[in-house]
């Protein structure tokens, strides 16, 4: 066997805490890192173009890093079995190791390629790293998978602690051999016209902004992550989906430095609900695990039969998905994501709801619009939400909980101050109307500035009567 490793890395684009990397190192000989674009291996949860433009900005911060530590980063396209094979023969690799992914498509190609390997004398083996509990290790009394959160959870914290991070492995002193690869440029993730100004006014993709914004985000706004995570105006939550979804940094990386926090004060409960997120993220992969059609088909399959109202020329989709429905908040975050591609997690329900109930269209095609416009979309954690929202999924919010975008924005942005930035056409409406402005009386629109149906939308529905037409709907279906 050939001294030579290849590590193929997937979305798990770091030096620190990699086990499959740190394994390559500890076997001795030269490490390849490499980089495989193969889209058409992954069809069931193929990713958008905000999710490729991240990664590509992601790949770019890699390569320099791991040729720091005397690791080379070869980028390749095509059939991943058929190119490990060619990289193999290139380099006399006589090992391939890389960290798990969890999409059941992913996984019957991981194992096709494993076997194949074993089967022609490779030493090929692969890590978890991406969770903190592999999928379908936590289970119930009765030896199936969780259905609800707060049992799961409470499971998992039952297990000890993850394992201390490991260390980024330096190979400087390691010749290897040259192996040709592609540029960045030809993996074609970047659009072809530049739609992504606001992303990269936005975004730092790499490790070392990740760390640092794990690090900053400990340090300054932990402590208030219980009060503030609701708050859209405020930077309250961490930032952190993008990379915690490819793999910039750990989530036991975000374990331990939460555990320091603590160690240096930051209160109890704060750790907890922001630990118990990560907990979400888990139960998202446990669930894919248990259900690997999760974005498609309602796990409640009584929502199989849903009376989805017909949207001729995908009308309201069109208004729902540009930020158009005359709604403020709903509109608000749907421009936040446009423009960042990343929206906080109140309004992604509070927009989900609005979709799935009040215009009664399909949660599948929320799901689809989520897939291909957010930086951090994540097969489980999207599929999940959308299914939350819709209340066909496990644990979900019950489809007669019909969040009231109009209450929700008074309630979590009572000053308007989201609403404000991301419509700027409303930001002189006062307070009291800045979240249903066509209630506004006609003096005070003239004076902020605005006529609606020319400014800004007048409502696509009127919220009472699309809250009773999605509870009949749902009489339907109700065993
Ligand atoms: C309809 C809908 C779709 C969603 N789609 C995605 C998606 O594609 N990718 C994604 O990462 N998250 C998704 N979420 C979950 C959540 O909105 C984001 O994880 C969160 O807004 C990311 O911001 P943050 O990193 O600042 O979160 P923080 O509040 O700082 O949370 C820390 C980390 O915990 C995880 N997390 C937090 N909330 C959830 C949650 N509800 N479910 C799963 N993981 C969670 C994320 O990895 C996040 O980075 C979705 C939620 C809804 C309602």
């Amino acid at each position: 066997m050939g001294d030579a490793t290849l590590v193929w890395l997937r979305r798990d684009l770091r030096l620190t805490d990699n086990p499959a990397l740190d394994q390559a190192a500890r076997r001795g000989g030269p490490v390849i890192a490499v980089y495989l674009h193969a889209p058409e291996e992954t069809p069931q949860y193929p990713p958008g173009a905000a999710s490729h433009w991240y990664l590509h900005h992601s790949l770019k911060a890699l390569g320099p890093a791991l040729a720091q530590a005397g690791i080379p980063l070869v980028l390749r396209r095509g059939p991943a079995l058929a190119t490990l094979r060619a990289l193999i023969r290139a380099t006399g690799a006589g090992a391939v190791y890389w960290n798990r992914l969890y999409e059941p498509d992913a996984v019957a190609r991981d194992r096709t390629v494993k076997q194949a390997l074993r089967t022609e004398g490779l030493d090929c083996r692969s890590f978890p790293t991406a969770l903190l509990h592999e999928p379908w290790a936590v289970r119930n009394q009765a030896d199936r998978p969780y259905r609800a959160f707060t049992p799961f959870w409470r499971a998992c914290r039952r297990q000890p602690p993850p394992a201390a991070p490991l260390p980024a492995p330096d190979l400087r002193d390691r010749p290897v051999p040259a192996v040709e690869g592609l540029d960045l440029a030809a993996l074609g993730l970047l659009p072809r016209t530049p739609w992504d100004t606001g992303l990269r006014n936005t975004w730092q993709a790499g490790e070392s902004a990740a760390l640092a914004r794990l690090e900053a985000f400990a340090a300054d706004r932990l402590a208030r992550y219980a009060q503030d995570r609701d708050r859209p105006a405020e930077p309250g939550t961490s930032g952190l989906s993008p990379a915690l979804h490819f793999g910039e940094l750990s989530p036991r990386q975000v374990w331990w430095q939460v555990m320091a926090a603590r160690e240096a004060g930051v209160p109890e409960d704060a750790c907890e609900t922001f630990l118990s997120e990560l907990g979400w993220r888990e139960f998202a992969h446990h669930l894919l695990w248990s259900h690997p059609d999760l974005g498609d088909a309602p796990v409640d399959d009584r929502f199989g039969a849903f009376p989805w109202r017909p949207d001729p020329g995908d009308g309201w989709l069109h208004a729902w998905q540009a930020g158009r429905t005359g709604i403020p908040l709903v509109d608000a975050g749907m421009h936040e994501l446009w423009q960042t591609g990343w929206m906080h997690n109140r309004v992604r329900m509070v927009t989900g709801s609005f979709l799935v109930k009040h215009l009664r269209l399909p949660w599948q095609r929320g799901e689809r619009w989520f897939r291909d416009t957010l930086v951090d979309w994540d097969a489980a954690s999207n599929a999940m939400g959308w299914q939350w929202v819709a209340g066909c999924g496990a644990d979900a919010a019950p489809y007669f909980r019909i969040f009231n975008p109009v209450r929700q924005g008074e309630r979590f942005d009572p000053q308007g101050r989201y609403v404000r930035r991301w419509l700027p056409a409303l930001a002189n409406l006062p307070d009291k109307y800045i979240h249903a402005p066509w209630t506004a009386p006609e003096a005070v629109l003239r004076r902020a500035g605005v006529t609606l149906g020319s400014d800004y939308p007048c409502p696509l529905i009127d919220l009472r009567l699309g809250r009773e037409q999605a509870l009949s709907a749902f009489q339907a279906i109700k065993g």
